[in-house]
């Protein structure tokens, strides 16, 4: 079974919200194995309503709405539904005396126009909502020749809506599309490959139709695989999942630095306790990003000792000693600054490892050189100086750099074992 999504509202074709709604329900439709093929975005119009409708309906054998579902006059998803099936819309008298019911329990009278929610297009069914005042509406659509289109509207607000998905609609599409009773899902999270060579270095594991499934996704540099297995128990999704996470593990070896929510400060900060070691960083082109992230993994360990953060060589030389002809000889982004950064910092804050971030190196769009940024570690007896590549979008160009310097500390760690 194929599905489309449509999100209704005015505020979400003009770029006020965000349609969040259809993600959410993407991601359940797709831990019961309905496949989704559209998303549609639509405004408070009748006209436009319909012919969305229309055409789900056509193209879609499940069909899931969200909003257009409250007492105002720009909410109109029951009049689309009643128009689109030909029926006419009918009053539910035990949902006024529900609605009603709500009302008293806040002492207030029912506003009249409230009873609108109460109205359903012939044929369909009620979803109760738990958690709000619009109930939600199920109604099969017939087509000629073919299974009739499965359609569920429910209201916009996303903490209702969550909870008819999971009372109502999910466990009835569950039963429609016959799918497995367990599903389960592991993320493994990596850093220091690009997508292309992390996927080069697994056999196969990231090919459609392939079950267990594994899907990748990055985001600032962090690549995630998510496993997904489905069975008939979670015990059996689990020993599906197992040797599939076994095989990433030991093609990627140290690439993967967690699971599920795991960032990389959180390693760090675990690694840090593990082998008793104590950190300060002293940042430039990051501008404290790694202390901040430090600071909240480790909020309650103590073994990041503080953060210095540079804006310019004037702070380099009063803050950290680098005499400002280290700076003019050898440029701002530089081994030799970086390690005179990590130096001072160490003096500084006498941590058993210091971690410096250089400057960023300037991105033209004319040069098409690849830039670097330093990075350096230093210990009581030396101090480790790598460059990263510094690319791409400024977006996340400062997260991926936190990210890069992260993982030098991580890797770092791990061989101090
Ligand atoms: P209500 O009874 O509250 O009027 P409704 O079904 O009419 O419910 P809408 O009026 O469309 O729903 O939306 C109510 C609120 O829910 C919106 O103001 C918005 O905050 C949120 N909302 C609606 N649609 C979405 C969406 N697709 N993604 C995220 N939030 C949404
Ligand atoms: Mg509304």
């Amino acid at each position: 079974m194929d599905a489309e999504v449509i999100a209704i509202g005015d505020e979400l074709t003009s770029g006020q919200r965000l349609d969040t709604n259809s993600q959410w329900l993407s991601e359940r439709l797709g831990d019961i194995g309905i496949r989704v093929l559209y998303h549609t975005t639509v405004a408070d119009d009748l006209d436009a309503n319909l012919r969305v409708f229309r055409q789900a309906v056509e193209r879609a054998d499940v069909v899931v709405a969200s909003g257009g579902l409250g007492p105002t006059a720009d909410d109109l998803t029951r009049e689309v539904l009643a128009q689109l099936t030909g029926g006419e819309l009918v009053l539910h008298e035990d949902i006024v005396q529900h609605i009603r019911g709500l009302f008293a329990r806040f002492g207030r009278e029912m506003p009249e126009r409230n009873t609108v929610q109460a109205m359903f297009p012939a044929g369909s069914r009620v979803i109760p909502n738990p958690a709000g005042t619009a109930p939600g509406i199920a109604i099969d659509v017939p087509r000629a020749g073919r299974e009739p289109c499965h359609l569920f509207a429910l209201p916009g607000v996303p903490a209702e809506m969550f909870r008819m998905w999971d009372q109502s609609v999910g466990p009835e599409l569950v039963r429609l599309a016959g799918a497995p009773q367990a599903i389960r899902h592991r993320r493994i999270k990596c850093f220091g490959l690009s997508e292309s060579e992390l996927e080069g270095r697994l056999p196969d594991l990231i090919r459609r139709g392939r079950t267990p499934s594994v899907g990748i996704t990055v985001s600032a540099a962090t690549i995630t695989l998510r496993i997904t297995a489905q069975g008939a128990s979670e015990a059996e999704c689990q020993a599906l999942i197992e040797p599939v996470a076994a095989t990433i593990y030991e093609c990627l070896g140290n690439v993967v630095f967690g699971e599920e929510e795991d960032e990389l400060e959180h390693v760090v900060a675990r690694l840090l306790a593990e082998r008793g070691k104590t950190l300060a960083t002293v940042e430039w082109g990051t501008g404290g990003l790694v202390a901040h992230r430090l600071h909240e993994a480790t909020a309650k360990s103590g073994y990041f000792l503080g953060g210095i953060v540079v804006p310019n060589d004037v702070a380099l030389a009063r803050l950290l000693s680098v005499a400002p002809q280290v700076v003019v000889e050898h440029t701002p982004v530089s081994a030799e600054v970086v390690e005179a950064m990590a130096r001072g910092g160490r003096e500084r804050l006498g941590a058993d490892l210091t971690l410096a971030v250089s400057q960023f190196p300037q991105l033209s769009r004319a040069d098409k050189t690849p830039q670097r940024l330093f990075l350096a570690l230093a210990s009581a007896d030396e101090v480790v100086v790598r460059s990263a590549p510094h690319f791409g979008s400024p977006d996340f160009l400062t997260t991926r750099a936190a990210k890069q310097a992260l993982n030098l500390l991580r890797l770092a760690l791990l061989d101090q074992k």
